[in-house]
């Protein structure tokens, strides 16, 4: 894939660059192979410098979730979760899809990227939802 290699941009453009692709990428780092999220220009885990964008699965379960409470004629309930990616980083979004309060701790989830605004960004369904049945 293209690497968006300008030295000018910060990598929270970076990150949302890729969005606006459709692109859900992390920076890995090339010395401790592990990737982290918010993008920074140094790895956490390492110091090291030198990293890599690399798109990511979008595959995660749910770490912690709390559901915010919202009257209904300003949207309603929703859901702030913490979601750990099967590459390791921890990523605060929103679980959507289901009833905000049905969101468990543990539920596999997938990413996919909300591109209605100017500022896209990265939200999660359930891989599957309890109880229901395959529609044919
Ligand atoms: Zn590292």
């Amino acid at each position: 894939m293209t690497q968006i290699t300008n030295k000018e941009v910060g990598p929270d453009q970076i990150y949302t660059d890729y969005l606006k692709k459709q692109i859900f990428a992390l920076p890995k780092c090339m010395k401790c192979k592990k990737y982290h999220f918010f993008p920074r220009t140094a790895c956490p885990h390492c110091g090291s410098f030198k990293l890599e964008w690399y798109p990511v699965t979008g595959a995660g379960e749910v770490y912690s979730c709390t559901t915010i409470y919202r009257k209904s004629e300003r949207g309603g309930n929703y859901n702030v979760s913490l979601i750990t990616l099967n590459e390791g980083p921890r990523i605060m979004s929103r679980v959507e899809g289901v009833e905000p309060e049905s969101v468990k701790i543990g539920s596999r989830v997938t990413a996919s990227i909300d591109n209605e605004t100017d500022e896209p960004f990265v939200i999660f369904t359930p891989t599957e939802i309890p109880g229901s049945c395959h529609t044919y």
